[in-house]
């Protein structure tokens, strides 16, 4: 059995099952953008339910949903007008563009071109923010960006939110949304592009207590990768250096996953400090002081952020549940990751058997998202749900009308149980809840 080592194979099999395709592909695409089909969207919207119910089912974290736009102000105080930028360089020969931090050493030492071994320009630096005008006249005093992150839309609300929720430090805020950045070298499929969406959150904590809260959430986010069956030798910390940190950063930790192209970030843990609402305090001139009660204390709360991308993530759990064997492709998606949980097939067409397949589809489909196919041959069926990664598919045969017998094949073990129809749910339930990756 062969894990995913060319991309493609994954791309290919997202855009023939409708997981994934190129946006605006009837016009020739748009690089770096991508929308997601029919079974991507229910994969994303159930990685984005599993962050959510992670973070927002504790007491001590309440949800958020701000604006993508926002006072232009955010962005000097935030540091992104400044210094949100990557350095350019250009090839004189080939003219491609590259990242001077992402093209190898001796290319950046040599100036080199990575590609052609052309001559690279000096670097330049390029501001990511994707810029934009509010209301009808195209001035400088009307320019909005596109935000390049959801986090700011979260400390402008700390003091909202805090008084609104009567929440007590310590406590966090988490967001999903999506965010912009105008990326040099965008690619590798959803790792990197333009438009994507971030699931983050940001925990509010006494400064002096941020190390140890940096531990906690360092932990619960490997945890949480791990629950969703991503395995374990994929996933390493890569603690950010001195020259690595962000001006705003006292330390960071990106959690990465090893894909066909490399070790790469999937989500950062930060240790922000005081800087983003010491910086909003200084260019909103409100206060962001936080009062703590018991005892009698003013202080600007340190941060600690959880920062995650959401088609990241989905990236690296496909592209870790990709399994070739010979006569078949498969995902090994965790059962709350995959499009649908269950498909139920009638072994044949014929009217008495559709109805009972139909009557246990609808029993199915009370608890789980499932899927009926009743066209082709089973084999061909179960490749079709092996490839988008449905855990178990349910076949009524003459059994089932005649005894209540109906079979429930596992899509990892490809191994067959013979099982009462009245328990079925029973079984799925039970199989769900308990899932293990063993492939
Ligand atoms: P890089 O250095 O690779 O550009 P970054 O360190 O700037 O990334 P962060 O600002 O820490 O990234 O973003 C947090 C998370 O948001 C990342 O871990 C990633 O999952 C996601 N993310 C960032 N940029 C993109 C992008 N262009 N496309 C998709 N996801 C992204």
């Amino acid at each position: 059995m062969k894990s995913l080592t060319d991309m493609q194979d994954l791309v290919a099999l997202c855009k023939r099952r409708g997981v994934v395709f190129q946006s605006s592909e009837i016009y020739g695409g748009i690089n770096a953008c991508w929308d997601y089909g029919p079974l991507g969207v229910e994969m994303k919207n159930n990685v984005k339910q599993l962050w959510w119910r992670s973070m927002v089912d504790r007491d001590d974290v309440e949800g958020l949903d701000a604006a993508i736009l926002m006072h232009p102000r955010v962005w000097e105080a935030s540091g992104h007008v400044a210094g949100f930028s990557d350095p350019l360089v250009d090839c004189k020969k080939c003219k491609q563009r590259f990242r001077e931090d992402k093209i190898p050493d001796e290319n950046r030492k040599s100036k080199k071109c990575p590609n052609c071994s052309g001559e690279l320009t000096e670097p330049r630096m390029f501001n990511l923010m994707f810029k934009t005008f509010m209301g009808p006249v195209e001035e400088d005093a009307a320019v909005v960006y596109l935000r390049p992150e959801t986090a700011q839309g979260i400390y402008v609300n700390f003091l909202n939110v805090a008084s609104s929720s009567r929440q007590k430090i310590p406590f966090g805020i988490a967001q999903i949304g999506k965010a912009f950045r105008n990326e040099i070298t965008p690619g590798n499929f959803i790792f990197r592009t333009r438009e994507f969406e971030q699931m983050e959150m940001q925990f509010f904590v006494k400064p002096g207590e941020d190390e140890k809260w940096f531990e906690y959430w360092k932990e619960q986010r490997l945890k949480w990768h791990l629950a969703n069956g991503i395995r374990k030798e994929k996933l390493r910390f890569h603690e950010h250096r001195d020259g690595e940190l962000a001006h705003y950063a006292k330390k960071a930790y990106d959690i990465e996953y090893e894909f066909p192209f490399g070790w790469q970030e999937c989500e950062g843990i930060h240790n922000r400090t005081d800087f983003d609402l010491g910086r909003h305090q200084e260019y909103s001139k409100k206060k962001q002081e936080y009062y703590d009660e018991p005892t009698k204390e003013r202080y600007i709360p340190y941060i600690v952020e959880t920062s995650a991308g959401c088609d990241r993530t989905l990236l690296v759990t496909l592209a870790d549940a990709f399994r070739q064997e010979e006569d078949r492709v498969f995902l090994a998606l965790h059962p709350n990751v995959s499009a649908y949980k269950v498909a139920v097939f009638p072994l044949m067409k014929k009217p008495e058997l559709m109805s009972v397949a139909e009557k246990v589809y609808d029993e199915i489909r009370k608890k789980y998202r499932a899927t009926f196919d009743e066209s082709g041959s089973i084999g061909k069926r179960y490749y079709r749900q092996d490839e988008i990664g449905t855990p178990f598919c349910v076949t009524i045969d003459f059994d089932t009308v005649e005894k209540g017998v109906l079979t429930v094949r596992n899509r990892d073990t490809k191994v067959q149980e013979k099982l009462d129809a009245s328990k079925v749910l029973e079984y799925l339930t039970d199989q769900i809840s308990s899932w293990k990756l063993t492939v």
